[in-house]
């Protein structure tokens, strides 16, 4: 049985693609065209409390994503018909700079910046106790300051970072990866290329500590099979963010604790 998911491409994705679409996305060695191995993540970089005037901020880097979170709250919810009466609401708001990609994208939110805003409010939604600031609202900015694919899962990453940079009470941190299929191959963390030029993306969020999923998403189509493997290579590449997440946290720490012996 074959799984099937959309994966349609816009004109001017498919125009751009045709210009540089490599032959191979895989070589004969099982390497990357980034020089990765096919279960290998892009370097990773992580940062909290980058942004003095937010509550809680982080900057991420992964391979050539670069992306900036500002926090705030719990605070009264404004419009004032938002609240809920028995947990605080998250707004959410994944949006992609001008200068995030190669050819100029339009400031005002895409559609797809306003569907990607919502699955990741949704997948954080499970890691805060939601529950202890009734009528609240905690405002998530996720900023895509320069993209390369991925977007959706390295966002999540380091808005997770930023609640909890922020002090706002977690279950568990959140890490996110995609995996897929390439030439054939299951890979891990695609790349902008891969992901448009190969045959599927799987993006999942998880809580390790909790072994939860938060998100699973599908571009493309895979084999049963092939599925279950990509899930669980997507799971590995989390839990190895997951405590990159951790150091930068404590890191943060550290150096606090530093300042203050001095
Ligand atoms: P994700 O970034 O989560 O993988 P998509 O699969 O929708 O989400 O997008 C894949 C990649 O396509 C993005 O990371 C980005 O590099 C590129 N991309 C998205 N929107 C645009 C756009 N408007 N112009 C050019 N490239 C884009």
């Amino acid at each position: 049985m074959q799984l099937k998911a959309s994966k349609k491409k816009t004109k001017k994705e498919t125009e751009t693609l045709s210009n540089k679409k490599p032959e191979k996305l895989i070589d004969k060695k099982g390497i990357r065209l980034d020089g990765r191995k096919l279960d290998e993540l892009r370097p990773v970089k992580m940062e909290v409390g980058v942004l003095p005037n937010a509550d809680g901020s982080a900057y991420l880097e992964q391979g050539k994503n670069k992306i900036l979170v500002g926090v705030y709250g719990p605070k009264e919810a404004h419009p004032r018909h938002i609240a809920q009466q028995d947990r605080a609401v998250i707004q959410c708001r994944y949006h992609m700079a001008p200068f995030s990609v190669d050819e100029r994208k339009s400031p005002a939110p895409s559609r797809r910046d306003v569907e990607l805003s919502k699955v990741i409010r949704e997948a954080l939604e499970p890691a805060i106790f939601l529950e202890y600031y009734p009528k609240t609202a905690i405002q998530v900015y996720i900023e895509i300051l320069q993209a390369d694919g991925g977007t959706r899962c390295a966002g999540i990453t380091a808005a997770s970072l930023a609640l909890a940079d922020a002090g706002i009470p977690m279950r568990d941190l959140v890490a996110a990866c995609a995996a897929g299929k390439a030439d054939g191959k299951l890979i891990v963390d695609l790349m902008d290329t891969e992901d448009k030029v190969g045959e599927a993306d799987v993006p999942v969020a998880f809580m390790p500590n909790l072994n939860a999923i938060t998100l699973l998403q599908m571009d493309g189509g895979l084999l049963v099979d092939e599925f279950e493997n990509a899930v669980n290579m997507a799971i590995d590449g989390c839990k190895q963010l997951y405590n990159l997440q951790k150091e930068a946290l404590k890191s943060k720490y550290v150096a606090v604790e530093e300042d203050e012996e001095e």
